[in-house]
């Protein structure tokens, strides 16, 4: 139970229509992921086209890198085995050559799979100093030297995806072993409408409602704040109808909430 999922790629949830901008990543990833995973003999010749053996996800909070992530193992067809960095190093003090023996192995039978590491600054960050706990570093070191063993065998089939909001806690071993580096960058205004639209296509939305006003009018939002605001601009319509019953308004109709309008997202803010 230290992987907090094993998912098999029908059953992530997660396509790359489901995630608005970040067009720039989805075009890299299928070029270093998805044709390597799903097309292994076109990499298989030559030194030069070579599947791609850790990627780095690197951005502000919430800006998609875990749906990314999700995304990907349904696009490539490969089971997806998320962990988190931090759990790892608390929870299992002294147990680090078992517990990735035991993940490298289970790795190798579910190939074609990618390890999604999430927080990998916490697992696999800048050496700690002399006030480094002694099991965090021999659990790094653990999880390096599988890695490196995983990496000769089987690295067209098992790919190890880190994401970090603190790319500048990863030391030069870590750096080494993620040769790409993607960033996962906050939307500017074009692509929060975008985003905009994913979450409100199933929405009652007035007419005239107007997406690039809402967009200007949440600069420097990430894709979650995106999300919570439309989770609680969906909300205020409820209890204007729940008044309007109790007034006796609605009597003898069905109950149909009012299409959310600008002002919703306004006054959710
Ligand atoms: P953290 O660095 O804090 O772990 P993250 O970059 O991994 O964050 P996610 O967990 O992938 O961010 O995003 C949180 C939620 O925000 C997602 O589940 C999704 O609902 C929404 N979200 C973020 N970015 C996008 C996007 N580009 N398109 C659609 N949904 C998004």
């Amino acid at each position: 139970n230290f992987v907090s999922a094993v998912v098999p790629p029908d059953e992530v949830g997660v396509r790359f229509n489901d995630i608005g901008a970040l067009e720039y990543v989805k075009r890299t990833l299928n070029e270093l992921v998805i044709l390597p995973m799903r097309r292994p003999e076109l990499f298989s010749h030559g030194n030069l086209l070579r599947p791609c053996k850790g990627i780095l996800l690197f951005g502000p909070p919430g800006t998609g890198k875990t749906l990314l992530a999700k995304a990907l193992a349904t696009e490539a067809g490969a089971n997806f085995i998320s962990i988190t960095g931090s759990i790892l190093t608390s929870k299992w003090f002294g147990d680090a050559e078992k517990l990735t023996k035991a993940l490298f192995s289970f790795a190798n039978r579910l190939a074609p799979v990618i390890i999604f590491v999430d927080e990998v600054d916490s697992l696999l960050g800048a050496r700690g100093g002399a006030f480094e706990h002694e099991a965090t570093r021999r659990m790094r070191n653990e999880f390096m030297a599988a890695w490196d063993g995983l990496r000769s065998k089987d690295s067209q089939r098992i790919l190890i995806l880190g994401a970090t909001n603190r790319p500048f806690d990863l030391d030069d071993a870590v750096i080494r072993r993620l040769p790409r580096r993607i960033y996962v960058d906050l939307p500017d205004a074009a692509n929060r409408v975008k985003i905009l639209k994913i979450f409100l296509a199933q929405e009652n939305i007035n007419s005239d409602f107007k997406y690039d006003e809402l967009a200007n009018a949440t600069e420097g939002y990430s894709g979650s704040d995106l999300k919570n605001l439309c989770v609680a601009a969906a909300y205020r319509p409820v209890p204007e109808l729940l008044e309007e019953e109790q007034k006796g308004g609605t009597c003898g109709t069905l109950p149909i909430l009012r299409p959310l309008k600008l002002d919703d997202f306004i006054q959710a803010k």
